[in-house]
């Protein structure tokens, strides 16, 4: 099949060019995002390779892919806020995802937000770096012991949840489908209003849907625990990001470890840094000594870009031949 890939980095054009090295599909890479302006260089394609933040949403985008004659949308990630099921499915046009890359990856990114802001090792680095061997300022807390809210308990939840019980913390979680696997290996399940104010550390794994979206908002900032450390490898828009801000300010908010961002997309996957940026929010957010963002790395190893594109590849391949869609995201 011809394939327009959207979003392309250097990674994905090796991972995926190394896979298809049978000549099995047709593969084009463009750099520039999918979006309402860029759908037409989809024309002549039967399929769009897409990732996190490409978007999809409006009707003239959903319209447009399928006026330029594409039939398949394949999400060369796991979550699908950046789709319109709809107006697709109105459109015809299918819907693929690789559910789940090395959840292990983003549980493992999670860890290293905590462990970084904690116990200030981005610091050390720069400071011995100078032939500065002070401890001032460098104190952390003993992960030890502490109380782990983990909001969302499918594949990252649990691979983050097995590694938080190896540092001997309490767990506590919320999800809306508890799972009872979860509560024989220890896992406490309990309302988010318990979770908040009990919670030392709180970790999001929840998708991004209407009901989630801001859900750490003003209100639950004023529920959590004084001092304690949010961290956010998740979807940006499940956090209000102006109430984290005013958190931070005065002090309810002792850390924040981002992985995501709510207007990540004009940002993040990008060199930006001969450029003057227009985003207050995060220039805000970077000034925090107490607040670590990464741009969107946590699925980011070889392990898991192997897994994306084969699955992708797949995925593709069974809507050709006609097959059973596995990874189909329906309505
Ligand atoms: P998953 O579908 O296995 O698990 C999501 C869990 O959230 C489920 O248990 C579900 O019941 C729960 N949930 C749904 N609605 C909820 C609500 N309102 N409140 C609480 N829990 C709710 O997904 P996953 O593979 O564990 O991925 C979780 C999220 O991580 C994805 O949706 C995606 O946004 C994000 N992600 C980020 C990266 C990254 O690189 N940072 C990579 C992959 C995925």
């Amino acid at each position: 099949m011809k394939i327009a890939f959207f979003s392309t980095k250097s990674y994905d054009r090796d991972t995926f060019d190394r896979l298809n090295s049978n000549g099995q599909h047709e593969l084009t890479y463009f750099d520039s995002s999918l979006n309402s302006r860029t759908f037409p260089l989809a024309k002549g394609y039967d399929a769009v390779c897409i990732f996190v933040n490409d978007r999809v949403k409006k009707k003239e985008t959903v319209d447009g892919l399928a006026s330029v004659g594409v039939r398949l949308i394949a999400l060369r990630c796991a979550g699908f806020n950046n789709v319109d099921l709809e107006g697709l499915a109105k459109n015809n046009i299918k819907v693929v995802r690789v559910p789940a890359y090395s959840p292990e990856a983003v549980a493992e990114h999670a860890v290293a937000l905590i462990m970084t802001l904690n116990r200030k090792t981005h610091k050390a680095y720069n400071r011995v770096r100078e032939n500065n061997f002070s401890l001032e300022k460098l104190t952390g807390f003993t992960i030890h012991g502490k109380t782990v809210g983990v909001i969302g308990t499918g594949k990252i939840g649990q691979a983050f949840i097995r590694i938080m019980q190896g540092f001997g913390c309490k767990v506590i979680a919320y999800d809306k489908y508890p799972l009872e696997e979860l509560k024989k290996a220890g896992v406490e399940y309990v309302s988010l209003d318990e979770l908040l104010p009990q919670s030392d550390i709180i970790s999001l794994h929840c998708p991004l849907l209407p009901e989630t979206h801001h859900l750490m908002s003003n209100d639950a900032f004023a529920k959590m625990k004084k001092g304690a450390m949010l961290i956010n490898t998740s979807r940006g828009a499940v956090i209000d990001t102006q109430a984290a801000i005013e958190a931070l300010k005065n002090g309810q908010l002792g850390y924040l470890g981002i992985d995501v961002y709510e207007q990540e997309e004009k940002l993040f996957f990008k060199d930006l840094s001969d450029s003057i940026i227009p985003d207050d929010t995060i220039a805000r957010l970077t000034t925090f000594p107490n607040v670590l963002i990464t741009a969107h790395q946590g699925f980011f190893t070889k392990e898991a870009l192997e897994q994306i594109a084969t699955v992708t590849l797949n995925n593709i391949s069974d809507f050709e031949k006609g097959k059973k869609l596995e990874n189909e995201v329906k309505l």
